[in-house]
């Protein structure tokens, strides 16, 4: 007989699994089995990467640039993204040491968590939000401070609301606009006076951007390292490849910080994972190069998910019980359920079993009462899906 083994971690027991990737899963499955699913589940652009990042990508492999590379990426590409932040993000004086290049804007976030946060921190987060960022704070030790916002505040936290949430022991904000998972976006008044509190409460602020460029309805985006030098010296900014240019299985994530944050970040790296997949790097510097031609396959995406968001938006606001604000960025609805008699989780799982829907229940984001419905998918699946799920809910 072998011994029982020693417990795990206290780490290993308190993190859950990315409830995201669970409904994402069993949609999969079902699909596999050969069922008409119709999924709204996708954390990801339906879209394939741009073929000059392919082959710039594989011109690299063909050159050899298969072996380890610097720690926080490749310099030509770190200038580049700093040169980014001066020209569309008004974020000027980036030092292309400040620019660390990762495996993926899911471990910048965690990078910039572990580099501020030390054990007993309270990190604020405003909720609904992206599953992971609880998680890492914990994983870091820290504790989370949820502020929830629901829809009648347009899914953001007020200034107030940051005030009275803060105590001595809050350390960072994160911020995620556009959001995942209501597609919110903060317009430049709102952001900045979140910022403002934010500072004189002394937070630094993760501010997560991967979803800059993914906006309608004219809307701006503001990046909080905008502000002012003080804003910049604590703003930690996330941005990626993944969702602007359909880049997801890349693992490519940036992050820009303050000299002693960014280089607390490279040493975290340097110990963790080495650094990001080298050829990826050339594909994601094709793209930083060719950035006319690259921003050209983006508004061309834009014009299909501007399409299919409106197309959804109205096919559930046309069901009785289901109320959903037109969110303005990202790939994303976050639909208000709560008049049905029924939590959100099992919503979702009896909409899938019974109507081959799959939805994402908003419990994981901090928000019972909520479905989150991506967009990233056809014309063709939205209308059936839509119409599926009003039948679910005449039943109900
Ligand atoms: C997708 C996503 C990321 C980063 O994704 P990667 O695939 O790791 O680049 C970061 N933040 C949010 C809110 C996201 O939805």
């Amino acid at each position: 007989m072998v011994p029982p083994s020693p417990e795990l971690s206290s780490w290993a027991t308190n993190i859950s699994p990315s409830p995201t990737l669970a409904v994402d899963a069993k949609a999969k499955a079902l699909k596999a089995e050969g069922k008409d699913v119709c999924g709204f589940g996708a954390g990801e652009p339906d879209f394939d990467t741009p073929d000059f990042i392919k082959e710039a990508c594989i011109q690299a492999i063909r050159d050899g640039k298969t072996k380890y590379g610097p720690a926080a990426g490749l310099m030509p590409l770190r200038e580049s993204i700093a040169a980014k932040y001066a020209r569309d993000n008004e974020v000027a004086g980036v030092h292309a040491t400040q620019v660390v290049v990762s495996p993926g804007g899911k471990y910048s976030c965690t990078l910039g968590i572990q580099a501020v946060v030390s054990p007993g921190d309270e990190v604020i987060i405003p909720a609904p939000f992206w599953v992971s960022y609880p998680e890492m704070v914990k994983l870091a030790g820290g504790v989370p401070v949820i502020l929830f916002a629901g829809k009648e505040q347009g899914f953001k936290i007020t200034p107030e609301q940051l005030r009275a949430a803060a105590t001595e022991k809050s350390k960072l904000l994160i911020l995620n606009s556009p959001s995942n998972p209501t597609g919110a976006v903060y317009n430049r008044e709102e952001m900045e006076a979140i910022v403002e509190v934010a500072l004189e409460l002394g937070l630094y602020i993760l501010s997560d951007e991967i979803y800059e460029y993914l906006l309608y309805d004219g809307v701006e985006h503001v990046s909080p390292a905008s502000f002012s030098d003080e804003a910049f010296a604590r703003t930690i900014t996330v941005g990626g490849f993944s969702k602007t240019f359909s880049m997801t299985g890349w693992r490519l994530g940036t992050l820009v910080a303050s000299p002693s944050v960014a280089k607390a970040c490279t040493s975290l790296q340097s110990q963790t994972t080495s650094g990001p997949n080298t050829f990826a790097q050339y594909g994601a510097l094709a793209a930083m190069e060719r950035w006319d031609q690259a921003m050209a396959v983006v508004k061309e995406m834009l014009t299909h998910f501007d399409r299919r968001r409106l197309k959804l938006l109205n096919g559930l606001n046309a069901i009785e019980g289901v109320d959903c604000p037109r969110a303005q960025g990202a790939f994303y609805l976050f639909a208000d359920i709560s008049a049905f008699d029924m939590a959100a989780t099992e919503f979702a799982t009896c909409v899938l079993e019974e109507k081959l829907v799959a939805v994402v229940p908003g419990e994981g984001f901090g928000a019972p009462g909520y479905i989150r419905l991506s967009y990233a998918t056809s014309d063709e699946v939205i209308e059936k899906g839509a119409a599926r799920l009003k039948e679910f809910c005449a039943d109900l």
